[in-house]
């Protein structure tokens, strides 16, 4: 292993096998994070059909559509079935370079999708969903009587990795002045951010509309579930007011924490000229 050292940065050629790898590892010292450095606070959403929505409190909404990453994974997929049915060695070995080329693509892609939101919202606490706990996340509800090919294509869709984007994120948040916490992610999608009201009836037909049973209160879905996330890092940034210590996310499976959370979320309810 050869060093060769560039400011904070350090540069190793590591030989391994047949390949080079450059590790680049680079380490910046920065001041502690304060919350009035943090203004901004911003829920973001990942999913399949938008790769994220992020929405800040004063209601201002960034999309950003899944489609045609989908589309090029299932082209993956596709050449990679057909490769595993010729099963030939130079199959093999195509198969190992698309793989590798899959791999590198999801993670430009991801690279590309933080760095959208940092620029977007910068000096921001962006609040993730803790997804530890949440083994995918699928379109609408799963539906029993759908065919298998339906469920295969939704499997492979699934792969798609949110832990990556949220990973990218919040390593990368500090160096455009902003910080990523993480929130509990139980019902985001099913909570109203306007009344309170929790149920899987605010989502007619599973479809990308949310529709208050209990208010009204409509809108889109996947931003309805940025807002709630955005409400409970608003919770967070409270806390660490209060208390002056970023805490981290308690544990969600515990039964009276999340019902003093879920109460504290009514108490606050959304609203877009709140001022965090
Ligand atoms: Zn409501």
């Amino acid at each position: 292993m050869q060093g060769a050292e560039t400011g904070a940065a350090k540069l190793y050629y590591q030989k391994s096998k047949k390949q080079y790898y450059l590790i680049v590892a680079l380490s910046i010292t920065l001041p502690d994070p304060q919350p009035t450095d943090h203004p901004r606070i911003v829920g973001v959403d990942v999913g399949q059909r938008y790769h994220f929505v992020a929405t800040d409190m004063n209601g201002q909404s960034l999309f950003k559509k899944g489609a045609a990453v989908r589309q090029r994974k299932d082209q993956f997929a596709r050449t990679i079935k057909s490769l595993q049915r010729k099963g030939t060695r130079s199959a093999t070995r195509r198969l190992v370079a698309l793989s590798g080329r899959e791999r590198r693509f999801v993670a430009d892609r991801n690279h590309v999708l933080s760095k959208m939101l940092l620029t977007r919202f910068p000096g921001a606490i962006f609040g993730l969903e803790d997804l530890t706990n949440i083994r995918e996340r699928t379109e609408g509800r799963s539906n029993p009587k759908a065919s298998k090919k339906a469920k295969r294509v939704k499997r492979r869709r699934s792969q798609w990795s949110f832990q990556e984007l949220q990973f990218n994120l919040a390593y990368k948040a500090p160096l455009y002045g902003s910080l990523a916490v993480k929130v509990d992610a139980n019902y985001t999608s099913q909570s109203c951010p306007k009344c309170g009201h929790c149920s899987k009836g605010n989502r007619p037909n599973a479809g990308l509309m949310f529709v208050c049973e209990v208010c009204g209160h409509t809108g889109h879905s996947d931003r309805v579930a940025s807002v709630n996330i955005a409400l409970r890092t608003m919770l967070v940034r409270q806390d660490w007011m209060s208390t002056g210590s970023l805490s981290i996310t308690p544990d969600v499976s515990d039964v009276e924490v999340k019902a003093a959370r879920l109460s504290r979320y009514a108490e606050l309810r959304w609203n877009p000229d709140t001022n965090p």
